[in-house]
């Protein structure tokens, strides 16, 4: 499942390529987890602007111009990339395969998404703080490197919930982007078991898991980043971030800290992997 540093890998890789770029054809294969919101000849004519991230949605907003029609809209498009998806730039617009569910043709290139499960989502906004879009993003809690999210508001957060840490990472209501490994490696780092309920965190130990957090994910978009040229699309990020992993995927194994045999255990239905001796409860 592409997680944040996949998405932000992919919004790096798309966005020079899309700025000014004006729309020329817009394809709809079958359905995705949402109709567009629009009919999508509507959109030929748009100019594209910066592409943004928040949480694993990317914007494409468009403006419409003022040359010879059509002239597109003004909105947006906000996409995700769900269970499998993926956006590349293709060649040819042809012969576009059983999984390629949305292409934007562009006078830069054809930018197109491939979703074998299609719970991946396009959706036209009129901006992203309107409907639907502001709608989707409302739920999302802070962006990790946000400077306005300080340990002090972390601790603040976790004391107002009794989960597990690592759940509370997962579920995202408080920070985004802590998709399983990148949670199993952060609370490595930061030395806490993953059981630890959330109340019970220290402030030192909210600076020191923030910290952990933010290390991991930069350490994910700096392998994403450096192997972008060798990828069609960001999904290798994951897979070659896990080869430096820590613990995760590593159950039974010897922790390559201290030699104590890492464990797996499975909270809200998901594999977290730890080290018993290296994470403590709080
Ligand atoms: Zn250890």
């Amino acid at each position: 499942m592409p997680e944040l540093p996949e998405v932000e890998v992919t919004r790096r890789s798309i966005a020079e390529r899309l700025r000014g770029a004006q729309v020329t054809s817009v394809r709809c294969g079958k359905p995705l987890r949402w109709p567009l919101g629009c009919a999508p000849e509507l959109l030929v004519g748009s100019r594209l602007g910066e592409v943004t991230r928040r949480g694993k949605y990317l914007w494409l907003p468009m403006n419409r111009h003022t040359g010879l029609p059509p002239a597109g809209l003004d909105g947006g498009l906000l996409m995700h990339l769900g269970m499998s998806g993926s956006l590349a730039f293709h060649d040819s617009a042809d012969d576009p395969g059983p999984h390629a569910h949305f292409d934007l043709g562009t006078t830069q290139g054809l930018l197109r998404l491939t979703d074998p499960r299609r719970f991946g989502a396009v959706l036209w906004s009129q901006a992203i703080d309107a409907a639907p879009a502001a709608l989707l993003l409302a739920r999302l809690g802070a962006e990790p490197f946000d400077p306005a999210l300080t340990p002090q508001v972390l601790h603040a957060a976790c004391r107002r919930r009794k989960v597990a840490i690592k759940t509370l990472l997962l579920g995202g209501q408080v920070i985004v982007g802590a998709g399983n490994i990148y949670a199993c490696e952060a609370l490595f780092r930061a030395g806490i078991d993953p059981r630890t309920r959330c109340d019970r965190l220290s402030l030192p130990g909210c600076t020191r898991l923030l910290a952990a957090l933010r290390e991991t994910l930069g350490r994910a978009l700096e392998v994403g980043g450096s192997t972008l040229r060798d990828f069609s699309d960001a999904h290798g990020v994951a897979g070659e971030f896990q080869a430096e992993a820590m613990v995760y995927g590593r159950d039974g194994q010897r922790c390559l800290r201290c030699g104590a045999a890492v464990r797996r255990i499975v909270q809200a239905q998901r594999s977290t992997y730890f080290c018993p001796v290296c994470q403590k409860r709080a």
